[in-house]
């Protein structure tokens, strides 16, 4: 996969760590292709049940001393069991981790606008720096990351049929927009349905510059610039 994505362009990939046990096994891959593979380490919402702050904040800390480029995904998720209020601490946690270390967070967030809102802004006023990924929520969310200087992503849900919002796919500036793979979810047509992987993301990356009217290679080249600061990869 790594090898396809390369012969496609790829000049660097981002494996998500959403657990511990994920991040450990992302940095052993990413430490096997230096320079190209980087890493992740956070603890996502379905998971905030079993967080455990004296426990796994310095754990984060470790693997971001090992080389993690961001701390997530983490977030709410307002649609699954965890506990809302759990959710909420282990968000606002690792939010405040990500300031502390000088590392952006990657934001999951879904059917939570509300809270969401709160607490990004929170953490974007106390400088924490952010994306909203694989974003699929309002407008007025969106622009509330934005206003404290975030980021949005958007994954091959925007290639999907249903998908109609294309308004929002033209609300964020050049340079605070990011595409994803959100790989193995998410296949964007003409893949859809199939395992993910990252050499398809470019496929995401015509419909979001067809939808802003500009030509796809020029978003390529804007968004990986974009990806490159956000990271802040060599
Ligand atoms: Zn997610």
């Amino acid at each position: 996969m790594i090898e396809r994505a390369r012969l496609t362009g790829a000049s660097a990939l981002v494996c998500i760590g959403e657990s511990l046990v994920a991040a450990r096994r992302a940095g052993e891959i990413a430490a096997r292709h230096p320079g190209f593979v980087y890493h992740t380490v956070g603890v996502h919402p379905y998971d905030a049940d079993s967080f455990e702050p004296s426990r796994d904040l310095p754990a984060i800390r470790a693997e971001v001393k090992r080389g993690a480029v961001a701390i997530g995904e983490c977030g709410l998720d307002f649609t699954y069991d965890a506990t809302r209020e759990r959710q909420r601490a282990s968000f606002a946690a690792q939010l405040d981790l990500a300031r502390e270390l000088e590392r952006p967070a990657i934001v999951h967030t879904r059917a939570a606008e509300d809270d969401t809102r709160d607490l990004v802004t929170e953490a974007g006023k106390a400088g924490t720096v952010g994306v909203l990924h694989c974003y699929t929520g309002s407008a007025s969310l969106a622009q509330a990351a934005l206003d404290v200087g975030w980021y949005v992503s958007f994954s091959g849900i925007v290639t999907f049929r249903k998908w109609t919002d294309d308004a929002l796919l033209r609300l964020v500036p050049d340079d605070r927009l990011l595409v994803e793979s959100d790989a193995p979810y998410l296949a964007p047509v003409p893949m859809r349905g199939k395992r993910n992987e990252s050499a398809w993301v470019s496929f995401t990356v015509a419909r979001v510059a067809a939808a802003r009217g500009i030509d796809a290679a020029a978003l390529g080249a804007r968004t990986a610039d974009n990806a490159r600061r956000f990271f802040g990869l060599a």
